[in-house]
């Protein structure tokens, strides 16, 4: 089969609300990143998700709550305790992330994300979601990004006022991370059989990740019923021990985001591409991550925005691309 015709074909059956199968999935990550090729891919996917997002585009606001060496050692984040990257520990108090949260909502994130190290403590967390939630008023989502827990605790999260979960099973887990994937899974399934939401992406890929280890990772995150998949690159940090491996391209991303929401047609309506691509919100991603604070690809606290990268510049990327931009206000 041509290029032209699986792009076509991958399209079709998204828009019928089908998902790809495994073969389909790697033959369009097969397809050359710098061809025109991929265009019509990144055009397809555009086409899909106006289709299944109502053309609408949202911002995932995260707040990196503590700023401490992990013991887990996972080799691409800077928290690993063996990568001697966290001198100084340090964390966010509640007051603290509720200013934050509070510039956030006004500024029309839609997701607010509390993304803490493996043991921060899932208590301390229903806690913080308890102060925002008695704080700051809006129409926006919370999301836990944090250890693993029970289904117990996936339901004391949600009755705190959380909707969602990050979760995943990372590329190479268990082998450039300390998990056993199974344990991984077990949290997986507690968000699924809780009233929490599941946000999944396929992370953190690399230029050392097959196309076979790509779709084997998406297809994962659509069987525990992933609501928000796309892709989040590996960002290099120099002293971690995958950082003399490249970074892809921002085409090879935007290629597989591209996939991604062919692949997840109206199963995760939310496709999100992280690091900010313009290209890979023109190929269909509608969600794009600011961040602030602890983050795992930056070797220091983060004060500001990561990269800079704001809302105002999240709302420009949907807008320049021709989305509507989710606000949370009726307008
Ligand atoms: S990715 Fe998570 S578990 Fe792994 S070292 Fe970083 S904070 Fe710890």
């Amino acid at each position: 089969m041509s290029n032209s015709d699986l792009v076509n074909e991958a399209k079709e059956r998204a828009l019928k609300g089908e998902t790809l199968d495994r073969n389909t999935i790697i033959s369009l990550l097969q397809i050359d990143p710098d061809s025109e090729d991929a265009e019509m891919l990144g055009e397809a996917a555009r086409t899909v998700a106006i289709a299944v997002t109502g053309n609408s585009g949202s911002v995932w606001a995260s707040v990196g709550v503590d700023y401490r060496k992990c013991a887990m050692n996972c080799d691409f984040c800077a928290f690993g305790r063996k990568w001697g990257l966290v001198r100084e520990e340090s964390e966010r108090t509640s007051q603290e992330i509720i200013e934050i949260v509070r510039r956030f909502v006004s500024h029309g994130a839609r997701w607010i994300t509390l993304r803490t190290t493996q043991f921060y403590g899932v208590d301390r967390l229903i806690q913080v979601v308890r102060d925002i939630r008695a704080s700051v008023p809006g129409k926006y989502e919370i999301v836990v990004n944090t250890g693993e827990f029970n289904e117990k605790e996936a339901v004391l999260l949600a009755d705190a006022g959380t909707q969602m979960v990050y979760h995943t099973i990372r590329l190479r887990e268990g082998i450039n991370t300390r998990f056993k994937p199974e344990d991984r899974i077990a949290t997986l399934a507690s968000v699924n059989s809780s009233p929490l939401d599941l946000a999944y992406l396929v992370e953190p890929v690399g230029t050392e990740h097959t196309n076979e280890e790509i779709a084997d990772i998406f297809l994962t995150a659509m069987k525990y019923n992933a609501r928000l998949c796309g892709v989040m690159a590996r960002v290099p940090l120099p002293g971690t021990p995958l950082s003399d491996l490249p970074q892809i391209s921002e085409r090879r991303h935007a290629q597989i985001v591209a996939v991604t929401r062919l692949a997840a047609g109206y199963h995760a309506p939310d496709i999100c591409a992280h690091p900010p691509s313009r290209l890979a919100v023109e190929w269909g991603a509608n969600v794009v991550v600011v961040e602030t604070g602890a983050i795992p690809r930056e070797g220091e606290d983060c004060k500001t925005e990561w990269h800079g990268f704001g809302l105002d510049t999240a709302r420009d990327y949907f807008t320049s691309a021709g989305y509507s931009f989710y606000s949370g206000r009726e307008n």
